[in-house]
C-alpha cells in the first residue's frame, strides 16, 4: 500500500492548482490521475475553446483569468486570449512540469472507504492511504441528461467531437447556455437548420453573475446565429424523447411535440463524478454536494475535501476557473492547521494567496450586482 499524507483524485485544474499551494509547503502528496494530465481538456470537441479570456495581467497584480497558480499565464504561454481544450491540457502539463507537481498519470480510483485515521484507494494501481482526500475528479466525464425521459434517444452535446462531420440537415439542440450555443453556432456555420429549445430567453439578463448568464464570447456566436434563417428558437422545457417511425419526438412541458428525423442533441450540463465517494456525499438541493462553509469538507466528514467547479455555498456558485481557485487556499490552509504548521508561516502564506485570488473566506463580499 502506498501511503501519503494528502492524496488529490483529478489533473485537472483544480486538482493541480491545490497541489501547487500544497507544493509550497512540507507536506508530501501526490495527484491521482485515471489517463493524462488536463485529459478532459483533450477530449473537448474540436471548435470549443475556453469562453473566459485569457489576458497576461500578472505583472499588475491580477491573475489570468485562467491561470491556476501564480507565475503562469496561458495567454502568455500561447499568445491567446481563448484556448482551445488541447492547448490548455498543455498549459495544466507545463505547470505540472515547471513547478515539478507529483502527478501519477493511469490511476484509476475506483473506491474511497473511511478507515481509522484516513481513507483507503483501491485504484487501478493498488491500494493507496491518505490521511487526507481531496477529491478532483470534475464534471467533464459525467454528462447529464438524466431528467429527461428517454434520454436513451438522445446524444449529449459533449459526445460530437467533430459537429462538421455530423451527417443530416436539420436538429433540434436542448439547452441554450454556453455549450448548446456553441452547437447551434457550429451547426449552422455548417448549413444545418437548428431548432434550440430552452426553457428561458436567452438574452435575459437579469443578473450580471456569468454562472448563469452567456459568457460576452458566446453572446457575440448567439447574435450571429439568432438572424440567420437556419435558426428557430423555442421556449419550453423538454421532458420526454420518444422515437417512432425513425423520426424522434420532444415532448414538452406545455404539451408541444417538436419532431426531427436526427438525433436530438442535448447540451444539457455535467454533474460532478462522485460514484468512488458516493457514501460520503450529502446533495443540496441542487444536486450539489453540501459542503463545511468554512473548510469545503464533504458535509458530515472530516479530511475529505472538495475542489472544482461543483463548489457551492449558498447561491454562490464557483463554477470558473477564476472562481474555484478561491478555495484552493481555503483547503490547503486548514490541512496545515491540522498538521500543527506554524501560525506565522501560515499566516504568510494565506495573506500571499489572498494578494493572488487563491484564498477566499468571506463569502458576504460576493454579490453580482453590475448595474451597466
Ligand atoms: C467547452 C467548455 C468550455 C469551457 N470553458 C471554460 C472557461 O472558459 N473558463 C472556465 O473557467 N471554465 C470553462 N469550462 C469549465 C472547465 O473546463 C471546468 O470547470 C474545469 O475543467 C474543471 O476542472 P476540474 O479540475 O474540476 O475538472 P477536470 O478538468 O474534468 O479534471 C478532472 C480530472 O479528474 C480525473 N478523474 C476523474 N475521475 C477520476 C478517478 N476516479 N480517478 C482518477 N482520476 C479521475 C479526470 O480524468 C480529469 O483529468 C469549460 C468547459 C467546457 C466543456
Amino acid at each position: 500500500m502506498t501511503v501519503q499524507r494528502v492524496i488529490i483524485v483529478g489533473s485537472g485544474p483544480a486538482g493541480l492548482g491545490v497541489a501547487a499551494l500544497l507544493n509550497q509547503t512540507n507536506i508530501d502528496y501526490v495527484v491521482l490521475e485515471k489517463k493524462d494530465i488536463g485529459c478532459s481538456f483533450l477530449e473537448w470537441p474540436e471548435n470549443m475553446e475556453m469562453i473566459t479570456p485569457s489576458f497576461p495581467s500578472n505583472a499588475f497584480g491580477q491573475m489570468d483569468l485562467n491561470a491556476i497558480c501564480e507565475s503562469t499565464s496561458p495567454a502568455f504561454s500561447f499568445n491567446k486570449e481563448h484556448l482551445t481544450g488541447p492547448e490548455y491540457a498543455e498549459y495544466l502539463a507545463g505547470v505540472t512540469d515547471h513547478f515539478k507537481i507529483n502527478v501519477r498519470p493511469n490511476t484509476e480510483v475506483k473506491q474511497v472507504t473511511k478507515q481509522e485515521g484516513g481513507w483507503i484507494l483501491l485504484t487501478s494501481q493498488g491500494l493507496f492511504f491518505c490521511k487526507y482526500l481531496v477529491w478532483a475528479a470534475g464534471e467533464f466525464q459525467n454528462p447529464q441528461i438524466n431528467n429527461i425521459v428517454g434520454a436513451e434517444y438522445c446524444l449529449h452535446s459533449s459526445q460530437i467531437k467533430y459537429p462538421q462531420r455530423i451527417k443530416g440537415k436539420d436538429f433540434v439542440v436542448v439547452g441554450g447556455y454556453e455549450s448548446g450555443i456553441q452547437m447551434a453556432f457550429d451547426l449552422v456555420r455548417f448549413g444545418k437548420e437548428v431548432t434550440l429549445i430552452n426553457p428561458f430567453e436567452i438574452d435575459d439578463r437579469n443578473t450580471s453573475d456569468p454562472s448563469r448568464v452567456l459568457s460576452p464570447y458566446t453572446y457575440k456566436k448567439y447574435y450571429e446565429i439568432e438572424s440567420s434563417e437556419l435558426y428557430t428558437e423555442i421556449l419550453g422545457e423538454v421532458v420526454r424523447v420518444t422515437k417512432q417511425e425513425e423520426r424522434y419526438q420532444l415532448h414538452l412541458k406545455e404539451e408541444t411535440i417538436i419532431e426531427t428525423e436526427n438525433i436530438p442533441i442535448c447540451a444539457t450540463g455535467f454533474s460532478l463524478v462522485t460514484k468512488p465517494v458516493q457514501d460520503f456525499v450529502t446533495y443540496r438541493d441542487d444536486g450539489n454536494p453540501l459542503l463545511d462553509e468554512a473548510t469545503d469538507e464533504f458535509w458530515g466528514y472530516e479530511n475529505i475535501y472538495l475542489a472544482g467547479p461543483s463548489v457551492r455555498h449558498d447561491n454562490h456558485i464557483f463554477c470558473f476557473i477564476y472562481k474555484f481557485r478561491q478555495r484552493f487556499g481555503i483547503i490547503v490552509e486548514n490541512i496545515l492547521s491540522k498538521e500543527g504548521c506554524d501560525e506565522e508561516d501560515l499566516a504568510a502564506l494565506v495573506s500571499r494567496w489572498k494578494r493572488s485570488g487563491l484564498y477566499l473566506s468571506d463569502l458576504s463580499c460576493c454579490g453580482d450586482e453590475c448595474v451597466c
